[in-house]
């Protein structure tokens, strides 16, 4: 048995459906206590009892600044650790730009990006005392190539890039690392709407020809949040079936 995070402690934004479920759950069967940040309480506390003793689920906005602040301060009072940190929040309001309107701009930007924000800060505080701590933000492929329709979602993943490679800077001397991962075409509710034909075409042009897993997303964040990234900081890795190669 893989128990890689025994003893470890950390949040997962978003965590109670999708990826930011899975990549909780694998957390968790590895030995990690995971405290999940999401808007969902029904699904939460769901959740939190499959998990038993490993999960905890705390219903909180992450775009509130001060609440977030408040918690983290709480969770490390009670656990004296917090070893990771993944920001997986997100929402889309996709229109074509012409037709966006300023609300889902906002509210993209807000949840996206500036919850992150919140979030790090918030953590990065106490990872600075332990001098130690890792963090991996879920970006997207469409912040580093863009996406008709998609111009405030990709804005807020290539902000969430830039600000995953400042913070990676400003935090490596004391022993904390910062990643993000990209993921591609992954089957959640986020792309459950997509018609079948459009999923169809968007699968012709993944070089593995098909959507991703929720648990190949979990894989590599868990591989970034461990010790055996210990010499990564600063980087993006896309699990996007070869959508994007540099
Ligand atoms: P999802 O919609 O299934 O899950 C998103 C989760 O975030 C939900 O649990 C939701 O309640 C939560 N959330 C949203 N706003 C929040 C807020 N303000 N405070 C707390 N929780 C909030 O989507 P998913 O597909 O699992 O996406 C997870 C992450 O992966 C997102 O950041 C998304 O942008 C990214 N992503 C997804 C895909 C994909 O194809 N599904 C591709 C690239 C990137």
């Amino acid at each position: 048995m893989n128990s890689e995070f025994a003893g470890h402690v950390g949040i997962v934004t978003g965590g109670t459906r999708g990826i930011g479920r899975a990549i909780t759950e694998m957390l968790v069967a590895r030995g990690a206590k995971v405290y999940l940040f999401g808007r969902d309480a029904h699904a939460g506390q769901e959740l939190q009892q499959r998990l038993g003793s490993g999960g905890v689920f705390i219903p909180l906005d992450v775009t509130h600044g001060p609440l977030v602040e408040e918690t983290v301060e709480q969770i490390f009072a009670t656990e004296k650790r917090l070893d990771f940190l993944v920001n997986n929040a997100g929402i889309t309001r996709d229109n074509l730009l012409l037709r966006m309107k300023d609300d889902d701009w906002d509210a993209v930007l807000t949840t996206n990006l500036k919850g992150a924000y919140y979030c790090t800060k918030a953590v990065a505080r106490w990872m600075l005392k332990q001098r130690s701590g890792a963090i991996v933000n879920i970006v997207s492929v469409v912040g580093e190539i863009g996406n008709a329709g998609q111009a405030n979602y990709a804005a807020a993943k290539a902000g969430l890039i830039g600000f995953t490679k400042s913070v990676a800077r400003e935090l490596s001397s004391r022993g904390i690392r910062v990643n993000a991962v990209a993921p591609g075409l992954i089957e959640t509710a986020m792309t459950q709407h997509l018609p079948d034909e459009l999923k169809q075409r968007y699968a012709d042009q993944i070089p593995l020809g098909r959507f991703g897993r929720s648990e190949e997303v979990a894989e590599a964040v868990c591989f970034l949040l461990s010790p055996r990234a210990s010499y990564i900081t600063g980087q993006v890795l896309n699990v996007d079936g070869g959508m994007v190669m540099r």
